[in-house]
């Protein structure tokens, strides 16, 4: 009956004779060559299952399933194969158990076979992403290491020269030269740009590399903020920015470490002046909230009316090194607006806040530099993990 209902068709080598995906009607008995079947991987690349020859079958587990097939076929040398539609095949199948069964055992066998070795190139790919991994990270610490030493090795002499410029301009001579004065307020601001970026390599790779140490006393956030005020209020007035800060008064005594937080409400305050038109407004809001996982938290957000930040970015900004935009290596001042900076600041307060058991995340509806829509960093820092 079979040998009635069979289709017999030739095919040269390289000829597809049923491809993966599409459904499977019949089944094939290989009369004479040679087929390999493969499965696609992705877009180029396929990956070998195995060859079958003369007296072999493939195709029907399609067949049975009545779904697509679950692989291509080729032939390898010229082929010729009888074809036999789902309807014959299954009233021979219905006649003769013993040929249902020896399908079924193929069937088991083939299955097996294919688990194998897909397990085996799942053991080989997971050998060498961890080679990979275990390489990237050698060259993550030399890069680090690298950069630690740099940073250490070059503070020193910047803060010589910090020192002489002071003394220089301390000098009652320079009250005559008013160009003197001013070529040496140039040299000190220099200088004392470059030994924040210094400090802020050595704060990061501190926070990366030597797990830090939070040395917890009890910090008054109040007079973190009004630290932070002080410092900044020359830029402030400057740049005719309002800041407001509301509610850190009534928050209690947070146990940490006081020129570490200093550090990322400093960042916080910095970037918020750096990203915020003249004439815009920043305000700091201190509360004690119940976070879920947490439990009581002391939350402070610093909310802006500047530029905003893109969707695309707004996780990204935490990497160190990661500069939203292009990355402009200009000198301009850390408070003017869109000033330079090293891209480093986020990083070191995200190390801290995490140091401290806390998190730190941003919001902002968008980056757009007409409409400025402004962000909100927010941080919150449990009170129980002390
Ligand atoms: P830096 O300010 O030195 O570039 P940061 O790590 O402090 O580095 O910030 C990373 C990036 O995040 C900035 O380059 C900027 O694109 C973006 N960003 C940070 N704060 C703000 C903010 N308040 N408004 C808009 N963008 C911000």
């Amino acid at each position: 009956m079979l040998a009635r209902a069979a289709v017999e068709r030739t095919f040269s080598p390289g000829d597809i004779i049923c491809c993966e995906g599409e459904v499977g009607r019949v089944m094939y008995f290989i009369v004479r060559g040679r087929v390999e079947i493969v499965k696609q991987v992705d877009e180029d690349t396929e990956r070998h299952l195995h060859y079958a020859g003369s007296g072999e079958y493939f195709g029907e587990i399609a067949l049975l399933q009545e779904g697509p097939r679950i692989a291509t076929v080729r032939a390898v040398e010229d082929t010729t194969t009888l074809e036999i539609g789902q309807e014959p095949f299954l009233t021979v199948l219905g006649r003769s158990p013993s040929l249902g069964i020896r399908i079924l055992v193929r069937m088991t066998s083939r299955l097996r076979d294919a688990d194998q070795q897909a397990i085996e190139e799942l053991r080989q790919a997971n050998i060498e992403l961890t080679q990979a991994l275990r390489h990237l990270e050698r060259l993550d610490r030399t890069k680090t290491d690298f950069i630690r030493v740099s940073a250490h090795e070059l503070r020193t002499p910047v803060a010589s020269l910090m020192g002489y410029s002071q003394m220089m301009r301390d000098n009652p001579m320079m009250e005559e030269h008013a160009e003197l004065k001013a070529l040496v307020d140039g040299v000190r601001a220099g200088a004392e740009r470059l030994h924040r970026v210094f400090n802020s390599i050595l704060d990061l790779s501190r926070l990366m590399t030597d797990g830090v140490e939070v040395r917890r006393s009890p910090v008054s956030l109040p007079v973190v903020f009004h630290g932070i005020q002080t410092e900044f209020g020359p830029a402030l007035e400057e740049r005719k920015l309002d800041l407001e800060v509301n509610g850190v008064d009534q928050l209690p005594f947070y146990i940490g470490d006081p020129d570490m937080l200093y550090k990322v409400f400093y960042h916080l305050v910095n970037n918020a002046i750096k990203y915020t038109p003249d004439k815009g407004r920043i305000e700091v809001v201190g509360q004690m909230v119940e976070a879920d996982d947490l439990g009581q938290c002391i939350e402070i957000a610093v909310w802006d009316t500047g530029i905003g930040i893109a969707p695309g970015d707004i996780d990204l900004i935490f990497e160190k090194f990661y500069r939203t935009g292009e990355v402009e290596l200009h000198s301009s001042g850390t408070t003017s607006f869109k000033g330079g900076g090293p891209g480093l600041g986020l990083a070191i307060a995200k190390g801290i806040v995490q140091a401290h058991g806390g998190r730190i995340w941003a919001e902002s509806p968008g980056c757009d530099e007409e409409t400025c829509p402004g962000s909100k960093f927010v941080v919150q820092l449990p009170i129980e993990s002390v």
